[in-house]
This record gives structure tokens, C-alpha cells and sequence, in this order.
């Protein structure tokens, strides 16, 4: 998701309260930035942050952090919070690839990716946030008991991250190719703003919860 970049969101972010400008000083300190001992649940790849907003509206007993890559993007995650404003969620723009330098080990208690960008050229794979590389970053953030979910609608991708999961030692607790004709499995499912769009168009959603082996 390329917005046009949007003259004046670097600004705006620089200046938001809701956003951890600190990245580097965050590992181990997310109680102390929440002011509480909830649980800690992220968002890889939020984009204008429907999901990431809606789930903090639902949970106020989890808190939840949102991870953008783009200036343009986070921009809209903002405007939402400044139309209804959440105590326990919060914005960090930087690229994924340095989740490690953000939170301490087993500080986060589960992950999500929805809807992640496809990087469909080979050369490109450990660009994928499903990929090897990838999900050895998250094992280092994730508590051991913790678990990863990841919906999308574009099944190379989704065919892709099954394959990997074994090569980096996870495991799935459940897969699903179809997320929403299984009743059991949409109770409580948020929809992302990508979702939306593509379950609108008739597109399955693939959906898969994954775990660590220890
Ligand atoms: N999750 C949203 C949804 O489901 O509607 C947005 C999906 S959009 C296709 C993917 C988003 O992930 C884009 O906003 C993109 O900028 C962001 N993104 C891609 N790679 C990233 C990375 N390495 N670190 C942080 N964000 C990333």
C-alpha cells in the first residue's frame, strides 16, 4: 500500500504522541510506555490500522502496537486515533526487519500479519514477512507460549508461508483456506481493510495460527 507521499506526515508523526519515536531505548520498556503489565499484541505491516484500531477498541485489557513501514500510511492510523483516541494502542513507522532492536525477548505475547505484501520474484522471498528470516525474528520477540496469526487472500503467498514454517521450526495450530465460511473460526475475527476489499470481491481468505516449538 503506496499512499502518494502526503506532504507534511513526516512532521505530523514526529509530533504525534501516539507514535514511540524512541525506537532503540523500547526493548523491555513497553510496561512502562503502556503504564501497565497488560499483554502486548503487534501488528507487522498495519497500513491505515482498521484491524490494529478495531482490536484495541474490543480488547482494553491487551495492548497493542502497530508497525509501518511508510510515513504516508501511518499518517491515517493517526487520524484515526485522533477521532477516537485508545489508551492501549500505540504506532512505531520503521521497517520490520529491525523488530529485534524494538522489543526484548518474549516481550510480545502474539503477532499479526494481515494481508502482507507478496513479493512475488524469487530473489525477493526473505523479503516476504512470512519467510524463514522473518519468523526468526519473531521467535526472538515472542514468548514462548505466544502465537503468530496471518490472513491473506493471495494463496501463492499463503502456500509459500506453510512451506516455511517447518525449516524454521514452527508449527501450525490450525489452517484455514477458507476463513469465512467456517463459523467457528470468524467468531471474533476483525476484518482488515484489505479483507474487506478482497472477501468483497469473492477472493478466499487464507488464514493460519502458528507456534514456536520449544
Ligand atoms: N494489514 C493491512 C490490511 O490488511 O489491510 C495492510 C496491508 S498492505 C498490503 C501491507 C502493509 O505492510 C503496507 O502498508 C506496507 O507499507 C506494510 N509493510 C510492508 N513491508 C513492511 C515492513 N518490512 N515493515 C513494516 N511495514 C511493512
Amino acid at each position: 500500500m503506496r499512499l502518494r507521499n502526503i506532504t507534511g506526515s513526516r512532521e505530523v508523526i514526529a509530533g504525534s504522541s501516539y507514535v514511540v519515536h524512541e525506537e532503540q531505548s523500547c526493548p523491555g520498556k513497553w510496561r512502562e510506555i503502556f503504564g501497565n503489565d497488560q499483554p502486548v499484541h503487534i501488528e507487522i505491516g498495519m497500513g491505515k490500522g482498521k484491524f490494529i484500531h478495531t482490536m484495541a477498541r474490543l480488547h482494553p485489557e491487551i495492548n497493542y502496537v502497530g508497525i509501518e513501514k511508510y510515513s504516508s500510511v501511518l499518517l491515517r492510523a493517526i487520524q484515526k486515533m485522533e477521532e477516537e483516541e485508545l489508551p492501549n494502542l500505540k504506532f512505531i513507522r520503521m521497517d520490520a526487519e529491525e523488530i529485534t532492536q524494538v522489543f526484548a525477548p518474549g516481550e510480545v505475547d502474539r503477532i499479526y500479519l494481515n494481508f502482507s505484501d507478496p513479493w512475488p520474484k524469487d530473489r525477493h522471498a526473505k523479503r516476504r514477512l512470512p519467510s524463514r528470516q522473518f519468523l526468526d525474528r519473531y521467535h526472538l520477540i515472542l514468548k514462548a507460549e505466544g502465537q503468530l496469526e496471518f490472513k491473506t487472500d493471495n494463496r501463492e503467498l499463503f502456500d509459500f508461508a506453510v512451506e516455511e514454517l517447518a525449516a524454521a521450526g514452527w508449527k501450525a495450530r490450525m489452517i484455514t483456506y477458507d476463513l469465512h465460511s467456517d463459523e467457528v473460526l470468524m467468531e471474533g475475527n476483525v476484518m482488515t481493510e484489505y479483507e474487506e476489499k478482497f472477501s468483497a470481491m469473492g477472493n478466499p481468505i487464507n488464514k493460519y495460527i502458528i507456534y514456536r516449538e520449544q
